[in-house]
């Protein structure tokens, strides 16, 4: 497949403001814990399945189950292919065993860090993190972020657990 095929309105994700462009509702429930995932693009799939996984990936698109404590990532309902948390590179945030739990993965600033930044550095913004952590430097966000999209997002929340914290 050629990647020009991905024609991705908001390429430049970082620093653009976020676009959950790819955060659609769709009716495809993770087929073990019956929850609705998030669509992520296959070129993203690609990327973080294991090497030897990534023949398996197919052409499709996929969904992210986002339930902490289930075991399945992407799954694509209609050619029953799933990959569960050891088939995945990096750790998925959203899994409540994800170590490190990553804020920015382009970057790999962790959520620890970015806390870290709010109660420790007095940061209130993204912006304000970003400098301390160096998070969003070296954004490729749709190969390194499990759902393809800006790490804006994610940072954003950590931000607010540090804030609630103070
Ligand atoms: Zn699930």
């Amino acid at each position: 497949m050629k990647k020009e095929e991905y024609k991705e309105q908001k390429m430049s994700c970082c620093g653009n403001g976020a676009e959950p462009g790819n955060i659609l509702k769709n009716t495809n429930l993770c087929p073990v814990c019956k929850r609705q995932g998030t669509l992520v693009k296959n070129i993203t799939v690609k990327h973080m399945v294991h090497d030897e996984l990534t023949d398996q990936v197919g052409e499709k698109d996929y969904n992210l189950c986002m339930s902490e404590d289930c075991d399945v990532t992407y799954y694509n309902t209609e050619s029953n292919v799933n990959f569960n948390k050891q088939q995945i590179k990096v750790p998925i945030w959203v899994k409540k065993d994800a170590d490190p739990k990553y804020a920015c993965y382009c970057s790999k600033v962790t959520e620890d860090q970015v806390i870290e930044a709010v109660v420790k550095h007095g940061a209130k913004t993204v912006k304000e993190v970003n400098a301390i952590t160096g998070a969003m430097k070296n954004s490729n966000c749709k190969e390194n972020n499990p759902l393809g999209v800006c790490c804006h997002k994610i940072i954003q929340e950590a931000i607010d657990k540090g804030l609630a914290m103070k």
